[in-house]
C-alpha cells in the first residue's frame, strides 16, 4: 500500500493574530453544509465550560414546529434550535409571506448577533432569502455583511445554504465549498429518516 510522505514543509506559518470570532461559510451543491454547521454547534456547545456562553441556531426555511432528528436531539440537550420560515418551495403559494418570515427572521438573528450573548449563531439556509431578495425592503445584503461586519467581535457566525453571494464570501474567514460528487436522490433513492430529516 502506498502511503503519502510526510510533508516536508509545514503547511502554514504560525499563526501570528489575534483569536477573535469567525464567520464560517459552508455552500456549495452537495450534502453536508447544514449537518457540517449543526457539528460545529455541538462542538462549541461542548465548551460551554471554557466560554459560558449559548450557542443558538437559526434556519432560515425551516418551519418553527419542524421534528427533524436534530430538533430532537439539540431539544434533549438544550441548544435551541428556531425554524423561522415556512417550508418554503417553489410551489409556495404565498412568496410575499415567506419574504415577510425572513425579514423577522433575520431582525431575530440579528438582535441574537449583536447581543453578545452567544458563542456562536449559526444561520442555516440563510442564503436563500439573500438570493431571493427577501431582505432588500431593510437593506438587502449591504446590511447584512454591515452588521456582520460591526458584530462583537468575540462572536462565531455559521452560514449555511447553496450559491453564498460573494458578499458574504468576501467578508468570510473560513469558507468551505461541498461540491457534489454524487447524491444518492439522483439515482432515485427517496430522502430517509435520520439521513435527510
Ligand atoms: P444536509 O442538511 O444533509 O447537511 P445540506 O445542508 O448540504 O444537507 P441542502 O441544500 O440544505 O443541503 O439540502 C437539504 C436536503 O437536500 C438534504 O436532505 C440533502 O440530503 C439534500 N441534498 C443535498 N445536496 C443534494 C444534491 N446535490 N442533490 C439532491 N439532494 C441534495
Ligand atoms: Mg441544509
Amino acid at each position: 500500500m502506498q502511503i503519502e510522505t510526510p510533508p516536508q514543509h509545514k503547511p502554514y506559518e504560525k499563526p501570528e493574530g489575534e483569536r477573535r470570532g469567525l464567520l464560517i461559510v459552508n455552500t456549495g451543491d452537495g450534502k453536508g453544509k447544514s449537518t457540517a454547521a449543526f457539528g460545529l454547534a455541538l462542538r462549541a456547545f461542548g465548551r460551554t465550560h471554557v466560554h459560558g456562553k449559548q450557542v443558538k441556531i437559526f434556519q432560515f426555511m425551516k418551519v418553527p414546529t419542524a421534528r427533524f432528528g436534530e430538533h430532537r436531539m439539540f431539544e434533549q440537550i438544550g441548544i435551541p434550535i428556531e425554524g423561522l420560515g415556512d417550508g418554503f418551495s417553489w410551489k409556495s403559494q404565498d412568496l410575499e409571506h415567506s419574504a415577510q418570515l425572513a425579514r423577522d427572521g433575520w431582525q431575530k438573528a440579528k438582535a441574537a448577533i449583536q447581543s453578545g450573548d452567544y458563542f456562536m449563531v449559526v444561520l442555516d439556509e440563510f442564503t436563500y432569502p439573500l438570493i431571493y431578495g427577501w431582505l432588500e425592503p431593510i437593506g438587502g445584503i449591504e446590511a447584512v455583511v454591515q452588521t456582520l461586519f460591526d458584530r462583537p467581535r468575540d462572536v462565531h457566525v455559521v452560514i449555511t445554504g447553496r450559491r453564498c453571494p460573494p458578499e458574504l464570501i468576501e467578508l468570510a474567514d473560513t469558507v468551505t465549498e461541498m461540491r457534489k460528487i454524487k447524491h444518492a436522490f439522483n439515482i432515485g433513492i427517496p430522502a430517509q429518516r435520520g439521513i435527510e430529516d
